[in-house]
């Protein structure tokens, strides 16, 4: 008689399958289901056949169909039919199956393994589970002859079951070990995206494999401030923002794309084009899609937060090596795709093509940045003022306040090289704190002094306009030190605002209602859209001093600065040139009625007490024509 099959419902029946489906699968995960014996397992099945006394020791795997046995020892047992073998029985049951007599149990005493050549009347089999808890076979003993089985036997064989259990998964656990440290080596567990290990791997095998003719082009990305963005949004939304932006770049570059991702926000790119294609314009317009890819603004939902968070303040770097330009080894390449994006960061442009200069800045970088911290922690850092004259009267109207830092190690750093990297860091937002709340202590020294009405201008970045508690700030210092919020005006560039201009005038606005105005910087070297002019809440327009520079020998520079006045004083807005530093340039530009000046001509960057003086001796502009 074969194995009693019970009748069941349909309900029963499918979970039956579905467990059946589980079970199988887990056998043939271990990989060992026809494999040629092993040393490892007929050392468990001789040493059972001794403790146990017994003529024939199997570990038998059942499969869908069939009983098959990995290791046997004694009197060979063929592999046989699922239905009909004892394993195929015995795996129904939790740990152990035992049939003292075959002849004595209805179930098997015409199973043709008992009433054929092999003879079984007894059996003992306890159950070989996987990993995940399945049956899967049985290490058995079988007799000739019927024996009852002590419950302490039952025990040790169990016991025994369990250790050629372990060696069965064996293989299993090594394999999946070796999946798992791939995976932790070459992908980043929070995006599952490739790493930089996985990347450097592949670009090396491109790099082997190129065609003659081809160009290799390597693209680092950064997410700037992702750090900031993972604190203060949360690891979800940040990496949302990475998976996000992954899609977009596989957008970006409708052919094959390897992309990999770190965990400091940077994502790496290569592409193979045909050579000579980085010196075509197409070329250019990949790069202005890969820029704005960071500009579209970003819905990352957040599980734990829905419906979801809408980012508008990211900005990116990016750095490109080229091979064979720049080498022909990927570690080389990528490492100057990511100096030339780090170069970016410091200085605040948006794409950059390696060049060998970059890496020494790169080198005291990270140095800069530990102790600018120190500096400000310390109170190193210090406030230098330039005069600003009106064109008319000839007289200061004004004052530019300037972040100076004397190092003791390295002395005087320039504001161009450490501002970027306090702005990177974070460490604007207490730098910026420290400038507006000197300039309000010494302007309120100077008018206690009885000096001419002068405004101060205090330069700012987005992270501080951007930010709640720095308006705040602004504010209170304001109202504490009882000063006119209108003799301040606050400086920013167009970097700072141009990919969100409309919250960028929301928090201008609230700003604005205090009284203090705003001033365009370095007007003419950015985006330089007049576009945005007309609606922006600004007050003033400083020309960038590179016009200035070539005012008197550059027509095209001198045209510029004509229109960008003329349009300025359309629009309502006072002009202000920065960088004179010649009587031409003066002329040109009363000539051209521009407002303000402000340059060496007139004086450089001072010190609060040598600005003092110079406030005292009431300077006026005609003396540096006359003299
Ligand atoms: P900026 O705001 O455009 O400041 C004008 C820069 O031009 C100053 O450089 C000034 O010393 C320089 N300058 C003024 N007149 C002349 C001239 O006639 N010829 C030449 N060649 N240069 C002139 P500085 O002090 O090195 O500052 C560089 C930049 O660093 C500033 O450019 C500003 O963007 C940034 N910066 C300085 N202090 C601060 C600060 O407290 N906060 C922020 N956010 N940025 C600051
Ligand atoms: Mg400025
Ligand atoms: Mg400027």
């Amino acid at each position: 008689m074969g194995l009693r099959s019970l009748p069941v419902s349909s309900k029963e029946n499918s979970a039956q399958t579905n467990n059946e489906l589980k079970r199988l699968n887990e056998l043939y995960a271990l990989e060992v289901l026809d494999t040629l014996p092993e040393e490892r397992f007929d050392r468990y099945t001789r040493l059972a056949a001794s403790v146990f006394n017994v003529s024939t020791v199997l570990i038998s795997l059942v499969d869908s169909k069939r009983q098959w046995s990995k290791s046997f020892y004694g009197v060979h047992v063929p592999d046989t039919a699922r239905d009909v073998s004892f394993c195929g029985a015995a795996i129904a049951e939790e740990e152990i199956f035992v049939v003292p007599d075959a002849l004595e149990d209805d179930r098997f005493a015409r199973n043709p393994l008992v009433t054929g050549a092999s003879h079984i009347r007894f059996y003992a089999g306890a159950i070989l589970k996987g990993p995940n808890g399945y049956p899967l076979g049985t290490l058995c003993l079988m007799d000739q002859f019927a024996r009852d089985f002590h419950p302490k036997w039952r025990q040790c064989l169990v016991q025994f079951a369990k250790l050629v259990e372990h060696e069965l998964h064996v293989n299993y656990l090594l394999k999946h070990t070796k999946e798992d440290l791939e995976k932790a080596l070459f992908y980043n567990h929070l995006t599952d995206m490739p790493n930089r290990r996985l990347f450097t791997q592949r670009l090396a095998q491109r790099l082997d494999r190129r065609k003659e003719n081809d160009e290799i082009i390597v693209f680092s990305l950064m997410i700037k401030r992702f750090h900031h963005i993972k604190n203060v949004f949360g690891q979800g939304i940040a990496y949302g923002i990475v998976n996000e932006l992954n899609f977009r770049l596989r957008k970006t570059f409708d052919i094959d794309l390897n992309i990999a991702h770190d965990e400091t926000g940077c994502f790496l790119l290569f592409v193979q084009v045909p050579s000579g294609f980085s010196k075509t314009p197409s070329f250019q317009e990949i790069i202005d899609s890969l820029l704005s890819t960071f500009r579209k603004p970003f819905h990352v939902v957040e599980e734990s937060s829905l419906p979801g968070k809408k980012l508008e303040m990211l900005s990116g770097g990016l750095g490109i090596s080229i091979s064979p330009k720049d080498g022909d080894k990927a570690d080389e390449l990528i490492e100057k795709a990511s100096v030339a994006m780090h170069s970016n960061q410091v200085t605040g442009i948006t794409f950059k093509i390696y060049k060998e200069k970059f890496s020494n800045r790169i080198a005291n970088y990270f140095d800069v940045k530990s102790r600018l911290r120190h500096a400000l922690e310390h109170d190193h850092l210090d406030i230098a003022y330039q005069p600003i004259m009106n064109c008319q009267s000839g007289r200061i109207c004004g004052v530019e306040a300037l972040c100076r830092w004397n190092d003791h190690e390295n002395g005087s750093i320039s504001p161009i090289d450490f501002i970027p990297i306090a702005e990177e860091s974070g460490l604007i937002v207490k730098l910026g704190e420290f400038m507006f709340r000197q300039a309000c202590e010494h302007l309120q020294g100077w008018q206690k002094e009885g000096s001419p009405p002068i405004f101060v201008s205090v330069n700012i970045v987005r992270e501080q306009l951007f930010r709640e508690s720095f308006r705040l700030f602004v504010k209170q210092t304001l109202q504490q030190m009882q000063l006119d919020p209108s003799s301040f005006k606050l400086e920013i560039t167009e970097s700072s605002f141009i990919d969100n201009v409309d919250e960028a005038i929301k928090h201008m606005n609230e700003i604005i209602k205090m009284g203090v105005r705003f001033v365009v910087d370095d007007f003419g070297t950015g985006y330089s859209s007049l576009s945005y002019l007309r609606k922006l809440p600004v007050s003033t327009l400083k020309i960038d001093k590179s016009f200035i520079s070539q005012l008197t020998q550059n027509n095209r520079d001198a045209l510029l600065t004509h229109s960008i006045i003329s349009l300025s004083k359309r629009l309502g807005l006072d002009v202000i040139a920065e960088g004179v530093e010649t009587k031409e340039q003066l002329l040109f530009l009363q000539a051209y009625q521009c407002d303000q000046v402000q340059g060496y001509l007139f004086s450089k960057p001072l010190n609060e007490p040598d600005f003092r003086k110079f406030l005292a001796a009431n300077h006026h502009i005609s003396n540096e024509v006359n003299h």
